[in-house]
Parts: structure tokens; C-alpha cells; sequence
């Protein structure tokens, strides 16, 4: 079975063919800046001999799409020969409000769902219907399931969720914690309680997924019991760009003395704060980097991103209870040792003892970076979230017959 998964963002299609028989990915790609001059298109299926780089002409994602098609068909070694070869489409959707506990095969009535949730996910959802709507004209056959980055902590209990204010506003505006990067800790679970030997449905974990954006899940067997990302990924922890937590009555405050308005207040937590607020960058290299030299910005942003988060370890441990691991992903978590490190220090008295060597060896996989006798599991989980997507997709298509 051979499963193709679609990322659609504003100017952006990320994509991933996988052979499910296999639990191979045959091809990846991406084609960035739609509707810019130039396009980039990056494309590679190593099995294939397949890599590419180019700038191409792609005014909207209804090219997108069709160029997608082109490179997944033509050539000296195809990859597929047609579309027909395709199974099954999955498609990300980053937000499913409280409507979607789980994957959805979409059909219209389940479109109209997801368009009703445009205003919980405003950047993100309309660009992921775009995808779904042109993907249905490119595949018209084949069934299409989205995947919902919110579904993983539809679990979470409602004193958890729900934020003390008027309840109308629940009523009203649903507002409440969703929490997002669902996907992602959904796979590095299933991961570590493989690895570990235990049952997932009963297994207690920490989740700790640091990319660009950052989150954090509380898991109780199995299930997502609280996140740190709230009703948008603005809340939590500090990120590439994001504020993360934050006194609410600072938008008042600035929005008086620095004359800021709502979109100015908007713009600058979301795209102009967090590491780059604090030390100029988003990349946390950079910000090693420019710590290692010396720089205070860089070390301050250091000293409260990793403080944040062992803030927050406290308060899952606290509502998890007995914990089988504690979990690194993403592209810091997975490759900062560092991080890691100042993240873990000091830790042992509460059960998490990080063995320094492990931890700073080159590895790849899966690891446990943790002393033998630590009674709390340390690991490195590579997430996955295309084949996360792919596998919850081919669930659904199975259960269609
Ligand atoms: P996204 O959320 O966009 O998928 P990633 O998961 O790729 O992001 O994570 C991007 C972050 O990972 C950047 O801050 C980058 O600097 C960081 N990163 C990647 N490799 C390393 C590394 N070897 N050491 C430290 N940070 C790294």
C-alpha cells in the first residue's frame, strides 16, 4: 500500500510517498514560495537516485500540485508510474477544535467541519483546505484522510483545559486549550514505549518536542492528559519566535505605554519573540554558538529556555505521577546535547539522572541517554510525523474495507 502525505502551508507543499508494506519512505519533497518569482522545489528518492534542487515557476498550489505529480512521475526512474499507484492521501490539518478525536476520512460533510474551524487556526487550516481541494482535483479517486495535530490531546480532562474565564467564552468562542504538535507526540510515544518493552496504553511519559515551535505533553497511559501549547501554539514554552507563557495583562500594559495594537501585539509575540526576541535568533546553533563566544543575550536566552522547560517537567511530573521516561525530540531536542543537558541538570532527586557520556554520543535513533540505575528513563526519539500521518491514514483506509 503506498500512502502519499500533503503538508499545505500558505506559499508551501510539503510532501512524502511511503510503501506501508515496507514502512519505507520512497520520496520527499517540498516546493516553497508558491506564488513567488521563483519557486523552490526540492525533491529526493535516494532508492531512486533521485535528488534535485531547482527554481521553478508555481503561481499557486494548484500548480503546486501538479508539479508534485510530475516529480513523483516522470524521469528515468520514476518513482510511481502514475497516480493510480497511490492508495491513499493523508493531509495534515493543524486544527480539528473538539470535533475530531481522531483522523477523518474527508468527504464533504467533514470539509464543512474543517472549514468551521478556520477561525481557532486562521493561518493554518485555510491553507490546509486549499491543499485538500486541490489535491482532490489532482487525485479525484483517491480517498483522502486528514490528520488533525489537535486529536492527540482531545483527552485532556476539562478541569485541564479549560481556562478561568467567563464560561460564555467557552460557550461562545471555544476558547480553550486545544494544544497542537499532536502528531508529533502521538509517534515518539508509540516509539518509546515500543523501545522501552511496555504496553502504550499504559505507559507515563513527558513529552518534549523542541523544533521551531515547542511543546510539551503530559501522557498518562498513553493518553495526553495536558500540553503546554493552549488555545494557539502561542502559549507554553519559549520557541524560535514565540513568547510562549506570558503575563496576559502585558497587552494591556504595552498596548498603552508603547502604543501597540492588537496586530503589532500579535506580530511581535508570535514572530518577533522568543529566542530571536531575546538573542536575535531563531536557530538555536546560532545562539549555542554565539553563547560560546561569550555573548550574554545568547546565554540568557539559554538559561530561560531550558528553564521553562524544567518548569514544566516539575508540573507533569506532578500530574503524571509515576513516570516510564521522559522524551527528547525535534530538531533540538533530537541534536542538542547541550540543551539536553541544562534541561536535565539537577533532576536526579526527582528520579531523572542523565548520564552525561551517553548523552553527548553521536547517535541517530533512538537512545537512552539515562544512568542504568536512574528509576526515570532519559530518551532521544527521532519523531516522524509524516509516517505518523501515513500510518493513521492507512487505519482509516483499512477500516473502509
Ligand atoms: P521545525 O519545527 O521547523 O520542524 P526543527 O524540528 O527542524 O524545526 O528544529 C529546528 C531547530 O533545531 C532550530 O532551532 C535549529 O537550530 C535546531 N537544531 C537543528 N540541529 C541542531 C543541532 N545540531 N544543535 C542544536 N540545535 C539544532
Amino acid at each position: 500500500m503506498k500512502i502519499l502525505v500533503i503538508n499545505t502551508g500558505s506559499s508551501s507543499i510539503k510532501f512524502s510517498l511511503f510503501d506501508m508494506n515496507k514502512n519505507l519512505s520512497l520520496a520527499e519533497g517540498t516546493i516553497e514560495r508558491i506564488g513567488e518569482a521563483a519557486a523552490k522545489i526540492r525533491f529526493k528518492a535516494p532508492q531512486y537516485n533521485i535528488q534535485l534542487e531547482k527554481e521553478g515557476n508555481i503561481p499557486t498550489h494548484k500548480e503546486g500540485m501538479v508539479h508534485m505529480v510530475e516529480l513523483l512521475t516522470s524521469g528515468e526512474h520514476p518513482v510511481i508510474s502514475g497516480t493510480q499507484d497511490i492508495d491513499g492521501i493523508g493531509h495534515r490539518v493543524v486544527h480539528g477544535g473538539e470535533k475530531f478525536h481522531e483522523p477523518a476520512l474527508l468527504d464533504a460533510d467533514i470539509l464543512e467541519a474543517v472549514r468551521d474551524h478556520v477561525p481557532l487556526a486562521p493561518l493554518h487550516n485555510p491553507a490546509n483546505l486549499t491543499g485538500i481541494e486541490e489535491a482532490g482535483r489532482v487525485f479525484a479517486d483517491i480517498p483522502m484522510v486528514g490528520v488533525f495535530d489537535t486529536s492527540f490531546h482531545q483527552s485532556i480532562p476539562d478541569y485541564a483545559y479549560h481556562y478561568a474565564l467567563p464560561h460564555s467564552f467557552y460557550e461562545k468562542y471555544k476558547v480553550r486549550r486545544y494544544g497542537f504538535h499532536g502528531t508529533s507526540h502521538a509517534y515518539i510515544c508509540r516509539k518509546a514505549a515500543e523501545f522501552l518493552g511496555i504496553p502504550a496504553e499504559s505507559a507515563n511519559f513527558i513529552s518534549i518536542h523542541l523544533g521551531n515551535g515547542c511543546s510539551m505533553a503530559a501522557v498518562r497511559n498513553g493518553k495526553s492528559v495536558d500540553t503546554t501549547m493552549g488555545m494557539t501554539p502561542l502559549e507554553g514554552l519559549i520557541m524560535g519566535t514565540r513568547s510562549g507563557d506570558l503575563d496576559p495583562a502585558l497587552h494591556f500594559y504595552l498596548a498603552k505605554e508603547a502604543n501597540l495594537s492588537m496586530n503589532d501585539l500579535d506580530r511581535i509575540f508570535n514572530k518577533e519573540s522568543g529566542l530571536k526576541g531575546i538573542a536575535g535568533s531563531n536557530d538555536m546553533r546560532d545562539i549555542m554558538a554565539k553563547s560560546d563566544q561569550g555573548d550574554p543575550k545568547a546565554r540568557l536566552a539559554l538559561q530561560m529556555y531550558a528553564y521553562r522547560i524544567k518548569k514544566y517537567i516539575g508540573a507533569y511530573l506532578a500530574v503524571v505521577g509515576k513516570l516510564n521516561a521522559v522524551l527528547f525530540t525535534a530538531g533540538i531536542g533530537e541534536n542538542s546535547d547541550k540543551m539536553r543537558l541544562m534541561v536535565m541538570e539537577n533532576l536526579d532527586h526527582i528520579g531523572m539522572e542523565l548520564d552525561s557520556a551517553k548523552n553527548s554520543a553521536p547517535g541517530s535513533g533512538i537512545r537512552d541517554i539515562s544512568t542504568s540505575p536512574s528509576p526515570v528513563r532519559i530518551l532521544v526519539v527521532p519523531t516522524n510525523e509524516e509516517l505518523q500521518i501515513a500510518m493513521e491514514t492507512q487505519k482509516v483506509l483499512k477500516t473502509m474495507g
